[in-house]
């Protein structure tokens, strides 16, 4: 994967809320299967959901981070900094 600002996901612990959905819908969409939210375009590795974003996208995604009723969205910079 190419080096950029990421989200990482940790998706097990999704209660359903869809907040992310709702504030950053390029990024996010509620998997019906099991009602937890999925980022689109990601790799799964160890659990953890990790996907690419691009600049415009970040400012969404860190609401969403910060709205995540569970506080398991976080948004890293290129150097694997959490941005908040
Ligand atoms: S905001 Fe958090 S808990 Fe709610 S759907 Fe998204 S990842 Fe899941």
């Amino acid at each position: 994967m190419s080096k950029g600002k990421k989200i990482v996901h940790q998706r097990e612990d999704c209660i359903g809320c869809n907040l992310c959905v709702e504030l950053a819908p390029n990024n996010w969409f509620m998997d019906l299967s099991d009602g937890k939210a999925k980022l689109k375009r990601s790799e799964e590795k160890n659990g953890l959901y990790v996907a690419e974003i691009s600049e415009p996208e970040v400012e969404a995604n860190l609401r969403a981070s910060q709205s995540c009723p569970v506080g398991i969205i976080k948004v890293m910079d290129e150097n694997g900094n959490e941005l908040k």
